[in-house]
């Protein structure tokens, strides 16, 4: 990590030193998300942000002053959104102890360790689904430039019922339990809800999370059981919609998800035990699948390891944790909307792009996965003529591998360049 931090200093320096007009760079291929096509031998224009052109052929600057980067035989694409991380922590034995043993400032100084991990892994943007608040002061240090890590939109801080899953206090000692309220994001009935989507308004967040069902890892029994009534879901998101917030609802039973879908929420994290039945409910509202088969895989691997979890987590990680890419390949098969996100933090950061070979193994082909972390991301926070393609207008996110990926979906594991907002971080 510090070498990686050297490099990105040193890259810095060479482009600000540069004082370069424009960015010509020389692609051998590019994908084109909009369409679905793989385009050949083009020049990307880039100057200050934005991409203001995409030429046939290598063009050569008529600027001294300009630059040029060779990716010629390179494929090049948008930058990757994730819409499902949490950049406050990483999985690891003592995660539950660490929740009594770190200050916010200790999650301040990792969580900018992994904003720069995800960043260099060819992410620029991400949605934080869940922390303790420090997600937001991440999101501004990033958009000052005191901090290098990719685009956040960020909830805040989950909300749940008494005893869900986000409630922060569950399996705490009684005298340490409190009785935490909608500024901690504990709701009880319609007026706390809307009262906590205000509290997060007030603390600046992008969008709410709520956590619908019970979850696996929140020392609880159950992972699966409804923990939102309908008309304190339709309360939030009523509320949210005040703000232009959508929500995104973690969900793993089939009757939380309804109860979500039904009251309006725009994304379903997991979306474990979907019935065929909730599937058309999600075409018919349009709500999308984030399905995180990355953590699922990981978090039922984990769970092998003798003491790496509570034992109360164990028997959820093993039953749910492997049935997240089945269900995933039925809701693509029956036309569910899918959005892309990985839950990573539940698993090490960084390796968010091996959900893209997840996601092709369960029978998405490659182009859809990849349209599914650009344009239909982009659509979710409302971005979509600025974020997602290779077009001239666009923000100049965009990144390189060595492979084609349509042909080997790996290659996203490894990626070589990254701009973001016209800013080279790796090359
Ligand atoms: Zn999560």
């Amino acid at each position: 990590m510090k070498l990686t931090s050297f490099l990105v200093l040193c890259f810095l320096f060479l482009s600000i030193g540069s004082n370069a007009q424009n960015t010509y760079l020389h692609c051998g291929k590019v994908i084109d998300t909009k369409n679905g096509k793989l385009l050949k031998e083009k020049t990307i224009v880039v100057s200050g942000n934005k991409i203001t052109d995409l030429k046939d052929g290598y063009l050569q600057p008529s600027n001294t002053d300009d630059q040029i980067i060779d990716l010629k035989d390179k494929t090049v694409l948008p930058g990757l959104m994730d819409f499902h991380v949490h950049m406050e922590s990483e999985t690891n034995p003592n995660a539950y102890l660490q929740e009594f043993t770190l200050n916010d400032a200790d999650v301040a100084f990792t969580s900018q360790e992994i904003a720069l991990k995800t960043l260099m892994a060819g992410f620029t943007t991400v949605r934080d689904l869940g922390g303790s608040g420090v997600n937001i002061a991440l999101r501004n240090a990033i958009n000052q430039g005191k901090v290098y890590g990719p685009r956040v939109f960020t909830a805040g801080k989950s909300l749940a019922t008494t005893g869900g899953h986000a409630d922060p206090t569950n399996g705490y000692r009684k005298d340490l339990q409190g009785d935490p309220g909608p500024k901690e994001g504990v709701v009880n009935g319609v007026d706390e809800a809307k009262k906590a989507v205000r509290q997060r308004y007030k603390n600046g967040a992008d969008l709410i999370k709520i956590t619908a069902t019970g979850g696996v890892l929140s020392v609880a029994k159950n992972g699966q059981n409804p923990q939102f009534t309908l008309e304190e879901i339709k309360a939030i998101c009523e509320t949210a919609a005040d703000y232009d917030f959508h929500v995104a609802a973690h969900a793993h039973g089939d009757e939380g998800m309804q109860r979500a879908i039904k009251g309006g929420v725009k994304t379903i994290e997991h979306g474990t035990l979907m019935s065929d039945e909730t599937m058309e409910l999600m075409k018919e509202h349009d709500v999308y699948l984030v399905p995180t088969i990355t953590a699922g895989k990981s978090v039922s691997e984990k769970a092998k390891i003798d003491g790496y979890y509570p034992d109360v987590i164990v028997p959820k990680a093993l039953n749910i944790g492997p049935k997240i890419q089945n269900t995933f390949g039925r809701a693509y098969k029956k036309g569910v909307p899918i959005a892309f996100g990985t839950d990573a933090g539940v698993f090490i950061h960084g390796d968010n792009a091996k959900e893209f070979g997840y996601m092709v193994e369960a029978g998405m082909p490659a182009m859809e996965a990849i349209q599914s972390a650009t344009i239909t991301n982009a659509k979710i926070v409302k971005k979509e003529n600025e974020l997602g393609q290779i077009a001239p207008g666009f923000l100049a996110d965009i990144i390189a591998v060595e492979q084609n990926p349509i042909d080997n979906i790996k290659t996203l594991e490894n990626v070589v360049f990254v701009m973001k907002d016209g800013k080279i971080y790796k090359q």
